[in-house]
């Protein structure tokens, strides 16, 4: 047996030293600094008056039409396929294959995977096994390493486990480096490396009814069995490409920004990227800070809100850790925040317990319709973007690139963005925004971007253009009881599944953080937990009833997928822009994330496990 696989002498299982070694010592960085430049940190107060009247909404509609049918993404596939080459560690240590069998595989080791680890361990559930494609634990905050990156719910409420930890993060939101060694650290105090095969891709899931076991077949020739699979692989996990016209003459350098080539130097060299979503909102003041142009390519601007950066404080650090569970209160109190924009400007005193309520709660004279609270939310919304503009004009000087800056959308609509040197970076003379609305960038030849007849000669080429919402690549190979895949299923009957947590005709699937899981509100750290919380339930309930398998019945399912229908199309007019979130205008109602809010689903969860009804035990 190879170095890598050894037995623990006292259980007998297997231990793996899978983890890859850093590839370089280039691969370093930070987040968000900390501006003292009040101008930047505060939101100029809408124009007085602001309503969203039949005019603006026009304007939104307008803004919204023009770039209908504009998203065109496709797969890293063929000659792209090197753009998800794993850049940031050695390659994969050499092991045998394995044909064993393990109570538990987990696939991923991200945030999911590493709470859930901590959770099953708690439940006294040890036999449990993890896959993962990268050569570390993070998952994200693996593959996410381009210069500038940073978490954007405070990292007090995003870092799970952090008074099992005993860490309190140094700034409120933290570097994605600070998370990736923070994730290094829970994995090695919770002994998840040896329990993890770094460097393995699950390439088929199969059900075999025989034995009530998955068959888990993987790119390193293992052959796996296990009796429950759990999905904790990521929901914005497959980068994708634009399809753009001529992009594979380009002779330059070029690569997605979730596989950040730090072996190439972007110093005095001529970069462009395309994209200006979350991502490039992060890279873009890091990378003006070094190269000697910078080309950004924009089809549609981001909202850009304050982000007010700042240091843990030498009072937190001295409080914290004698105020019991003040993480867990923290995330908790984070979580009662029911608007958006509010939950991602966390304010500290209301966060921390100094303070009851950090705003005056609008009493509106009587009980409002659906329909009239969605047009007053509307119009809060419009006087929150009205400040967004607003701040665009205060910024940036040039008063054509401020006009191509202002986003004309509802708040939220896209993913909201923060940054408070990304609006005066566009300030400076080596820094060109390149708008290329409603159509995007059309064409690329061997020198660089060429838009409306005008070339960009470039060195290098970025691609922030994102990632699969929802479509975790795993979905296409899981084949449950019906010889069917799970994608299968779901594209002839529509996404299918109880909670988001099972599918019928998949018997002791667990998914964490997929299409229809709900259970929290823009912490994605809360969901992980609440679905790490039911799949330990769901183990332990098989277990007590002495079942071989769990399921769930499909009237349970199909009811379900209506209400996230219903949740979905009721807080559409709230998201109405061509996004990501709504498969850039072509999803199908209820099909990717849920809508309904977090208690709408711990409400539905709860009912289920009080009355068992949607369950089938074999
Ligand atoms: P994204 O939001 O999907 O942005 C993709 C960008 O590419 C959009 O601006 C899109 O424009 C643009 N694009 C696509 N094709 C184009 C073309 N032909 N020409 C010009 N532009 C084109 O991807 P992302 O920025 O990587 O962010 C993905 C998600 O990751 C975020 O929303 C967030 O959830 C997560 N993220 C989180 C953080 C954080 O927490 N700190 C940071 C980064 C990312 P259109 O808008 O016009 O389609």
């Amino acid at each position: 047996m190879c170095a890598a696989i050894s037995i623990d002498p006292v259980t007998g299982r297997k231990l793996f030293a899978t983890r890859a070694a850093k590839s370089s010592e280039r691969i370093a960085g930070k987040g968000y600094s900390i501006i003292s430049d009040k101008t930047l940190t505060t939101l100029p107060p809408p124009p007085p008056g602001a309503v969203f009247n039949a005019g603006e909404q026009r304007r939104y509609r307008e803004f919204k039409e023009a770039r209908a049918g504009a998203a065109d993404y496709m797969a890293m596939e063929g000659q792209f396929a090197r753009y998800l080459e794993d850049v940031y560690s050695e390659p994969p240590v050499p092991r045998d294959s394995l044909t064993d069998e393990c109570e538990i595989l987990v696939i991923g080791a991200g945030f999911g995977a590493l709470l859930l680890w901590y959770r099953l361990m708690q439940a006294g559930f040890t036999d449990v096994r993890f896959c993962e494609k990268g050569g570390d634990v993070g998952g994200t905050w693996y593959w996410n390493r381009y210069p500038g990156i940073a978490c954007d719910v405070e990292s007090y409420s995003y870092l799970p486990l952090l008074e099992e930890m005993g860490h309190i993060p140094s700034v409120k939101f933290a570097s994605g480096f600070e998370i990736l060694e923070y994730c290094q650290s829970m994995a090695e105090r919770f002994g998840f490396y040896e329990r993890c095969l770094f460097h393995t891709t699950v390439q088929a899931t199969t059900w075999d009814e025989a034995s009530g076991r998955w068959l888990v077949e993987t790119d390193r020739g293992d052959a796996m069995r296990a009796r429950f699979v759990v999905l904790a692989n990521g929901i914005l996990t497959t980068p994708r490409l634009a399809r753009i016209k001529g992009m594979e003459t380009f002779k330059g350098e070029a690569f997605h920004t979730s596989r950040w080539n730090y072996h190439i130097d972007l110093k005095d060299k001529r970069v462009g990227i395309i994209g200006t979503g979350a991502t490039a909102v992060q890279v873009v003041p890091e990378i003006a800070k070094v190269v000697k142009e910078l080309f950004v390519f924009q089809r549609t601007p981001s909202s850009i809100d304050v982000r007010d950066q700042r240091a843990t404080t030498a009072e937190e650090y001295a409080t914290w850790p004698n105020e019991p569970n003040w993480a867990v209160n923290r995330r908790e109190r984070h979580a009662l925040i029911s608007a958006g924009r509010s939950a991602l400007q966390a304010n500290d005193d209301f966060l921390s317990g100094k303070i009851a309520s950090f705003k005056q709660k609008k009493q509106h004279e009587r009980q409002l319709s659906p329909k009239e609270l969605v047009a007053a939310q509307l119009n809060t919304n419009f006087r929150i973007m009205e400040q967004i503009r607003a701040r665009v004009d205060a910024i940036v000087k040039d008063p054509k690139t401020a006009a191509a800056l202002k986003p004309y959308y509802p708040y939220g609509c896209k993913r909201p963005t923060f940054h408070d040197e990304y609006l005066p970076t566009f300030n400076l003379p080596h820094v060109h925004l390149v708008d290329c609305a409603p159509g995007g960038v059309k064409e690329i030849n061997e020198r660089g971007v060429v838009h409306n007849g005008v070339e960009y000669p470039l060195d290098v080429l970025i691609y922030a253009t994102g990632f699969e919402w929802m479509g975790t690549g795993s979905f296409n190979m899981i084949r449950g009881r019906d010889g069917r895949t799970l994608r299968e299923k779901w594209e002839s009957e529509g996404t299918r599944t109880f909670l988001g947590m099972h599918s019928a005709g998949f018997p002791n699937l667990l998914i964490m953080n997929g299409p229809q899981g709900g259970g929290g509100q823009f912490n994605f750290t809360r969901v992980s937990e609440m679905h790490a919380n039911y799949v330990v339930w769901a183990l332990e309930t098989v277990k007590a009833r002495g079942a071989r398998s769990v399921d769930v019945t499909p009237e349970a399912e199909a009811a379900y997928a209506q209400h996230c229908a219903e949740m979905d199309l009721l807080s559409a007019p709230l998201r109405d822009c061509i996004s990501y979130y709504n498969g850039d205008g072509k999803a199908k109602p209820g099909s990717l994330a849920y809508y309904g809010g977090g208690e709408r689903w711990h409400k539905r969860r709860m009912e289920a496990q009080e009355t068992m009804a949607p369950y089938v035990f074999d």
